[in-house]
């Protein structure tokens, strides 16, 4: 449609052959929405587009993954193995779940370095005990893929007031790899997202925008990867304090049905709350799977620990 596509820093689109984005990450997180701003967008330029998306068990803290793909002709909905493109990732293992699809020659990966721990990844119950997640250092996946994009976009986000808005600062780096005008991304994401969050989206995308162009101008500024289950030693945690913030609980039930202790439930208001404080353990489960960032758990020191 447009033929006057305005400057990007890195162009994926091949016009002889389909150009393939993968999103994936955990449910919650917003995958399916950064999967339908790219397939509008790309709506409005191609003559084909396809996509396709699974988030069967996300709700309950799975992984979610969109494929999209578009250009002159597309015929299966689904990227084959090197075949992707971009591989946008909303949290650091999914990322690297997936990178067997990224495209080894010419791909880039654009990934939160946030990490969430899953369910069975805690399988130690005791307070303060060690997670099981994977080890691998953003080094090491630097040195198998083309172009990395590894940033602290929940970190961005919450710089703006919502972290809920991750999603859409990696949209923002996402718009600089892709041959489509900046002032589409704005229009289509401000058609996406609640009206009451229109100018923080925008303002994420301008971040993540931002970010993408100091990368591209050569500054080292890949993020140290998030490390929120490094949880302080059992003996050094005195007891747990849980923050619910009433105002953003939807009460979708998620974290009563996931905390390991059942001491969380769902008040008359529909809103979540702690039964019993002495039984948590901080395994921080309802912090990493409420989708709405409604719950923070707070491990607090013994003091012992505090002057030490
Ligand atoms: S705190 Fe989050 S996970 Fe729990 S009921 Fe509310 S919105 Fe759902
Ligand atoms: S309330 Fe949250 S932090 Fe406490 S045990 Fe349950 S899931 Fe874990």
């Amino acid at each position: 449609m447009s033929a006057t596509l305005e400057p990007v820093f890195g162009a994926n689109v091949d016009a002889t052959r389909p150009t393939n984005v993968l999103v994936v990450g955990v449910g919650g997180q917003g995958v399916i929405m950064v999967s339908k701003v790219m397939a509008r967008i790309a709506q409005l330029h191609c003559r084909e587009i396809k996509q396709s998306e699974v988030h069967g068990m996300a709700k309950r803290g799975g992984s979610v993954f969109s494929h999209v793909r578009f250009g002159a002709e597309v015929w299966a909905p689904t990227i084959a193995l090197g075949e992707a493109d971009v591989v946008v990732a909303l949290e650091w293992a999914e990322g690297l779940r997936w990178l067997p699809y990224l495209n080894p020659v010419s791909g880039s990966l654009i990934v939160d370095t946030k990490r969430i721990v899953p369910p069975f990844g805690c399988i130690d119950r005791r307070r303060g005990a060690t997670l099981a997640y994977p080890d691998t250092r953003i080094a090491e996946v630097a040195a198998h893929v083309p172009n990395l994009y590894a940033l602290d976009a929940e970190g961005m986000a919450e710089a703006l007031g919502n972290p809920r808005v991750a999603n859409t600062v990696l949209l923002g780096v996402l718009s600089t790899t892709l041959d489509f005008p900046a002032e589409e991304w704005r229009r289509v994401i401000a058609e996406f997202v609640p009206a009451a969050t229109v100018s923080t989206n925008l303002e994420a995308l301008e971040v993540g925008r931002k970010w993408a162009r100091r990368v591209h101008e050569g500054e080292a500024v890949t993020a140290p990867l998030n490390l929120p289950q490094a949880r302080p030693a059992a003996a050094v945690v005195d007891s747990v304090a849980l923050d619910i913030n009433p105002a953003w609980c939807k009460g979708c039930d998620i974290c009563v049905k996931m905390c390991p202790e059942l001491c969380l439930r769902l008040n008359e208001n529909q809103k979540a709350e702690l039964t019993d404080a002495a039984l948590c353990t901080g395994c921080h489960i309802c912090e990493w799977l409420c989708p709405d960032f409604a719950i923070k758990v707070n491990l607090l020191p013994t003091a012992e620990a505090q002057h030490a």
